[in-house]
């Protein structure tokens, strides 16, 4: 068992259930007796899907795919969601912690380099049972936590060891942004706390002979309309407060889905010019050593 006290942590994070401050939002309500908070979530997990991913990361996906499951409910409302059915809607299916436990070793069973815990936060307790009790069976892939970024510091100490490879966005720079789009508070100074303290567990990205990620810290950038993203000031952060070195992954897929149509400029897609500036930004702080993902621009 790659944690000591990993039966500590699971009784400590179901502590934290009983009066819920997972998240930055920290609702203080007893999820254990069924309260729902903001991301809707009881004791119960919901799931939407478990399986091989190819669109992630290079080192995340390589050949075989990553070992994906999306979980259900979101602690945060952003406006735009791409992925808002499951995030924002409540798509998925409950399964207990042992039949969670069940898809992480099919997933290790199917070929996954990895397993990729897609928005994970408000499961953390529940995640970490399933994981105890996956290694007991033989479990042994690298664990990536893929997520908004918005963990509270507890949430956060429970994950201590128990993730290999950290993946969170870093969305905004301004609190006003992640108030309107996301109604989030606080978010930057939770976000940052977070990333650095995520790099302090697991520091930068090491990858083994095949180029696949073994362990460390990627960070997800969207690049949004007029810079809503802030992206400046999130790359200065990053090269000033944590690494150089760090790996940003420079997302520029983003188009309008969800609510997004009602809160101009994330109606439409990024434009070409507008993500070249974004893209010399990121150069210009020298954090040349991630990824850059174009698609399709608005005119
Ligand atoms: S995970 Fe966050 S949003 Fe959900 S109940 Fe806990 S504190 Fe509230």
């Amino acid at each position: 068992m790659r944690i000591k006290d990993i039966e500590k942590r699971i009784e400590e994070g179901y502590k934290l259930l009983s009066s819920c401050n997972l998240c930055g939002f920290e609702c203080g309500l007893n999820r254990l007796k069924g309260e729902l908070g903001r991301c809707r979530s009881g004791k119960e997990v919901f799931i939407a899907s478990a399986n091989l991913h190819f669109g992630e990361e290079p080192p995340i996906s390589g050949k075989n795919g990553s070992g994906t499951v999306f979980f259900t409910n979101c602690c945060l409302r952003c406006v735009y969601c791409q992925n808002f059915p499951i995030s924002q809607l409540g798509k998925g299916k409950k399964v207990s912690t042992s039949e969670l436990s069940t898809k992480f070793l099919e997933l290790q069973e199917k070929g996954a380099h990895n397993l990729n815990l897609v928005t994970p936060t408000h499961y953390i307790p529940q995640i970490i049972e399933a994981l105890y009790l996956a290694w007991n069976k033989g479990f042994s892939m690298p664990v990536v936590y893929n997520t908004s970024g918005y963990e509270s510091e507890e949430a956060l100490s429970l994950l201590d060891g128990v993730i290999d490879i950290y993946l969170p966005d870093m969305r905004y720079s301004e609190d006003k942004k992640a108030s309107c789009f996301s109604t989030a508070k606080e978010y930057v100074k939770i976000n940052r706390r977070n990333i650095k303290e995520m790099f302090r567990q697991v520091g930068n990205l090491k990858v083994d002979h095949f180029g696949m990620a073994c362990s460390g810290l990627i960070v997800r950038h969207l690049v949004l309309p007029e810079d809503i993203a802030g992206s400046q000031s999130t790359f200065e952060f990053l090269a000033g407060e944590v690494s150089d070195k760090v790996r940003v992954s420079l997302m520029g897929q983003y188009f309008p889905a969800y609510r997004a149509s009602e809160f101009p400029p994330l109606d439409r897609r990024i434009r070409k010019e507008e993500y070249d500036l974004i893209l010399e930004y990121l150069n210009l702080c020298g954090l040349s050593s991630g990824w850059i993902q174009e698609e399709e621009f608005s005119k």
